[in-house]
């Protein structure tokens, strides 16, 4: 696939991530206006809910773009998506004849306030990252030895979608009950050891119903496009909740997305093989077209007072054991209904290699050996003031397809009595 010229000259640097290829979904503002929907191209925004205002853009009957989320839009299901992006496409290749009429439309990045892109209507996140299971396992078990479920069935647990946000919202350190190695009993205060986990989100568009199975077949369908997500984790909090019923508040307080949803359709020509397994999927799980995308991903640390951020792990999309689509069917496959705007994380990313893991815990390796960054600091956990970013990008011939950053930067807890 070839880069797909755009009249906006700045869509077609072979470095933006945002070429008319791409055509990602966000919620912006400006000057503290109403927030509305927008389409990035180049360094700039289309301001879509004014087009559709105008006349210019109709999707629909009614109007679903001068909503602060593009769940009306995913709620159309994907022939409407379609339709949006095959106007998109001709208000904005090159040599179209509304250019003059589409430019009025357009407003600078730089100018704009991003805001959630979409209402998040559940959040689950997965465990489908290979390295990252067998570091965790060698980690908190002494082997990297894969639970026994672990090759046949996508793993989860249903999180909040009351904390998700967007990127560039600070999060405060989170207060939570731990129990320090060889204590006897709990303590109270901030977590000692804050992580992020670097994960895609796949956002459902279109719903299944109550009681009913879905294939995988029809998952990839109801899939309306994927984001960058960090999965704050309170490893302390964690590590003393979670037995016997897995995550609670250690992930509760805080999950940060990219600010612009990738559309599915963008990400078709970074289609690759699923990975090699060493058992067979049961049936339910086989893909015909597989889910799975090249992506290359990275994760960077900024301290409050660093004059830079420092690159700490790049990886790929590609190494999830399950694709979205899989994940998404054996979800619903119980009966469980999923619905426009559910959010699903992959799970955290982490390749074979050392500067590929996907989080400060396998970075650090729990803390035995701190990272040092570009400006000679170290890192075990997060620390107040610094900020993590993660970013992404689809290479193609000439062009690539991103996300936007993933950003949020970590204020101190707010005090509570009874801190130990
Ligand atoms: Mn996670």
């Amino acid at each position: 696939m070839k880069l797909m010229r755009s009249w906006m000259q700045s869509a077609n640097d072979p470095e933006t991530e945002f070429p008319l290829n791409n055509l990602p979904y966000g919620v912006f503002s400006v000057d503290g206006d109403e927030p509305r929907c927008g389409i990035a191209i180049g360094d700039m925004v289309l301001d879509v809910a004014a087009m559709e205002a105008a006349g210019l853009l109709r999707i629909t009957d009614d109007f679903v773009l001068d909503v602060p989320f593009w769940n009306e839009v995913m709620e159309l299901g994907p022939e409407a998506w379609k339709r949006l992006r095959v106007l998109l496409l001709g208000f904005l290749g090159e040599g179209a004849e509304s250019q003059e009429q589409v430019a009025k439309y357009m407003i600078p990045q730089a100018r704009v306030r991003m805001h959630m892109p979409l209402l998040v209507a559940e959040y689950t996140d997965f465990y489908a990252g290979m390295q990252h299971a067998k570091n965790m396992g060698s980690i908190l078990r002494g082997s990297p030895d894969l639970p026994a479920n672990w090759l046949h069935i996508p793993i989860g647990y249903n999180g909040r979608a009351s904390s998700v946000v967007v990127s560039g919202t600070d999060i405060h350190r989170p207060l939570g009950q731990t129990r320090v190695a060889g204590a006897d009993a709990p303590r109270f205060g901030p977590t000692e050891r804050l992580d992020f986990e670097l994960e895609v989100g796949a956002i459902v568009g279109t719903g299944s119903v109550l009681g009913q199975p879905i294939t995988t077949a029809q998952a990839d369908k109801m899939i309306f496009g994927f984001v960058l997500l960090n999965d704050w984790s309170a490893r302390d909090i964690q590590a003393w909740e979670y037995q016997p019923l897995g995550p609670f508040q250690g992930k509760a307080f805080g999950t940060t997305i990219s600010p612009w949803i990738v559309p599915k359709a963008a990400l078709e020509p970074f289609r690759c093989a699923e990975p090699v397994r060493e058992v067979p999927l049961l049936p339910y799980l086989h893909e015909k077209t597989q889910g799975f995308y090249n992506v290359a991903l990275e994760v960077q640390i900024q301290p409050a007072d660093a004059p830079r951020a420092s690159t700490i792990a790049r990886t790929n999309y590609n190494q999830v054991y399950f694709s979205a689509a899989q994940q998404l069917t054996h979800h619903a496959v119980c009966g469980c209904e999923m619905n426009p705007g559910d959010l699903l994380g992959s799970g955290t990313i982490s390749g074979p290699a050392r500067d590929a893991f996907g989080s400060l815990m396998e970075l650090s390796w729990a803390g035995e050996e701190p990272m040092t960054l570009d400006t000679g600091e170290t890192r075990s956990f997060v620390e107040d003031g610094d900020t993590l970013t993660l970013r992404g990008h689809a290479q193609g011939d000439g062009y690539r397809v991103g996300f936007g950053p993933c950003s949020g930067r970590i204020l101190p807890a707010l005090h509570m009595p009874g801190w130990a």
